[in-house]
């Protein structure tokens, strides 16, 4: 398994205090994507040059080149960076960062294991990404958390084979299904495929008895129309296990991420959305019935 980031003592991916494993690699091009270190499934280094104490180990170091520092300039030449990892095991203050390690399933189970003592009653482990169910090892990992008696819960967007997402439900607590957008074209815009095999996989989930909950991000002016919650809503009701709708906010995080992996700055501030379209978002949702998280 490749895995991006391991996060501990986190207290917003689910109920109580919970381990976040967020796997690489995703089929999905969200243009406001939070984690695109995680979008592709190879490993890939990062430089955050805030974090540059300018100390020049990495140039040394770098049989490419790539790392360029000069009185006005820092930053690394991505197209002659051929990914070795030695100026992040040179670099002092992790400014450089490879993201992706190698792990097995088990090696996975251990890692999450150690933080099993603040889970109390609540707590649990988080499978997130990229689209963690895109994730080789998967099918072994699930079982395997679920027989060290943890609480498994999987943030996915259902992009993902049919058939690997039914071996692995009956082990999953809980489902967090991210909903795009409703409009299969503005889907196909915002992402780059259209969501076609991700209602059917919804569609599926929900016959095989899992729990869902949907989860809808607020990006101003691209997820924030009346019709699409009206759709959200209908699409909630057409549900027999979903628990409901939360809604979250857009955040431009991911811009600074997307700097340090060498590719355009994609946060952009104007796409936060307002405390009215919040409060619009979730009046619709209420007014069709839908219970709301946020
Ligand atoms: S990972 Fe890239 S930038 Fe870093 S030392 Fe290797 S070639 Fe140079
Ligand atoms: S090794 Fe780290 S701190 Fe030193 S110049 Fe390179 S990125 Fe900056």
């Amino acid at each position: 398994m490749r895995v991006a980031d391991i996060q501990r003592f986190c207290t917003h991916d689910g109920p109580g205090l919970r381990t976040t494993v967020f796997f690489k690699g995703c089929p999905l091009r969200c243009v406001w994507c939070h984690n695109p270190e995680t979008q592709k499934f190879e490993s890939e280094m990062m430089l955050h040059t805030a974090l540059c104490a300018g100390c020049g180990a990495c140039v040394e170091i770098c049989p490419a080149g790539a790392q360029i520092l000069t009185q006005t300039d820092r930053y690394r030449k991505v197209e002659l960076c051929v990914g070795c990892g030695a100026c992040a095991g040179a670099c002092p203050t992790e400014a450089c960062r490879a993201v992706g390690r190698e792990m097995t399933p088990e090696q996975v189970a251990d890692a999450v294991c150690e933080d099993a003592v603040f889970y109390a009653t609540e707590g649990g482990v988080t499978l997130s990404g990229g689209e963690p169910l895109c994730t080789d090892g998967i099918e072994q990992l699930v079982p395997l958390l679920k027989k060290r008696g943890l609480h498994v819960l999987v943030e996915t967007a259902g992009a993902c084979e049919s058939a690997r997402l039914a071996r692995v439900a009956p082990y999953v607590d809980e489902f967090y299904f991210d909903i795009k957008h409703t409009d299969p074209q503005k889907h196909r815009e915002l992402t780059g495929a259209l969501p076609d095999a991700i209602l059917h996989n919804l569609a599926l989930l929900d016959s095989l008895g899992a729990r869902i909950r949907l989860r809808c991000l607020l990006v101003n002016g691209l997820t924030t129309e009346k019709e699409h919650f009206e759709r959200v809503a209908a699409l909630y009701h057409s549900l027999v296990h979903c628990t409901g709708v939360q809604l979250l906010r857009y955040h431009p995080m991911g811009g600074s991420k997307a700097a340090a992996l060498g590719l355009a700055d994609s946060g952009r501030r104007e796409w936060i959305p307002t405390e009215e379209q919040i409060r619009r978002a979730a009046q619709i949702l209420t007014e069709h019935k839908v219970p709301i998280f946020l």
